[in-house]
């Protein structure tokens, strides 16, 4: 484990009152008994930092606590940044783990920056296996190939808006997108191109939805598109925005095309009567002649 620490600090401007309230630091034995237990207790990155947050922002006056992963996927940040810095590469093994940094209106001294490393040394390992949980979790989710969410991903995701649509009477949409021919794209320019322009319209469709609609890879050239509180007359809008996004789309001379099936949700309806009258639409979208919209005929506005 190793720790290098940066300063940022200008003029002690600390007034001596202030000074003289300033709560006493926990002593490190106390440190040592209370930050494993309450640190090593959760998997959960949010909680492990919260945690820590609470005990150091509070013995040292922390305003402005902020750590960002190695890999810049995950930041957790509270507070408000103040007018003296302190910054620490988190590191175990050679391995970087992230950086952590805080500021606060006053400098911080040589007593606390020492007593400050004993904590973060009990950080480092929960922190590890906590931001390593999270990765797994999300590779679960997610598909190799494109990136978006696989169908593990989407049956959570629609599972969750299956039952707040319910409870709060709200129309939901769901969009598969299959693409058309794909089998000949395959046998026209291989396998690695095929793969290349899934990925690429994984990506368009990602772009294109806004944030509260999810896109899944459903099956090898199926997608899914979840629309929350979207109406039939709003899913057709978006449905046909991506649509016409993929048609005009040249890939290195390949010119893709997508049917899409449309259904809003039901008041009976479960995962699996959604999905099918989604697959139905698709299919009737499929034998009109592909490149088109067709919803399930079920009008709900
Ligand atoms: P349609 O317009 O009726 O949908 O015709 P299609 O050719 O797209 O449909 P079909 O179901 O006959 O073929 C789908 C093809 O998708 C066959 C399969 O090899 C290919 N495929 C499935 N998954 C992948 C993948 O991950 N990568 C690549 N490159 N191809 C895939
Ligand atoms: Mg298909
Ligand atoms: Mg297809």
């Amino acid at each position: 484990m190793s720790l290098l620490r940066s300063v940022t600090t200008s003029v002690n401007t600390e007034p001596s009152v202030k000074r003289q309230q300033r709560q006493a630091l926990r002593a490190p034995l106390e440190l040592q008994l209370t930050l494993p237990r309450l640190l090593g207790g959760t998997l959960d990155r949010d909680l492990v930092l919260q945690r820590f947050h609470e005990i150091i922002g509070n013995d040292l006056d922390i305003a402005h606590l902020d750590l960002i992963d190695d890999a810049e996927h995950y930041r957790f940040s509270r507070g408000t940044a103040a007018g003296h810095q302190l910054c620490y590469q988190l590191k175990i093994e050679n391995e970087h783990l992230a950086t952590l940094t805080m500021t606060r209106s006053l400098p911080f001294n040589e007593q606390e920056m020492i007593w400050l490393e004993q904590a973060i040394v009990h950080l480092l390992m929960p922190l590890k296996h906590a931001l390593q949980y999270a990765e797994a979790l999300e590779q679960a989710m997610s598909d190799g190939l494109t990136g978006l969410g696989n169908r593990r991903a989407m049956n959570q995701a629609l599972n969750r808006c299956i039952r707040s649509s319910h409870r709060y009477e709200r129309v939901s949409s769901l969009l598969m997108l299959d693409i058309d021919h794909f089998k000949n794209i395959n046998d026209k320019h291989g396998h690695a191109m095929g793969d290349h322009v899934l990925t690429v319209l994984a990506q368009t469709l990602h772009s294109a939805l806004r944030l509260t609609d999810q896109a899944f890879r459903y099956g090898g050239e199926e997608f899914i598109i979840l629309l929350p509180e979207a109406s039939m007359t709003g899913a057709r809008i978006v449905a046909e925005r991506l649509r016409q996004a993929i048609d005009g789309m040249d890939i290195q001379g390949i010119f893709p095309t997508v049917s899409i099936g449309l259904a809003c949700l039901r008041p009976d309806d479960n995962l699996n009567t959604w999905l099918n009258r989604t697959d139905q639409a698709l299919y009737q979208a499929k034998r009109q002649g592909r490149n088109r919209i067709v919803d399930d005929g079920q009008l709900t506005d």
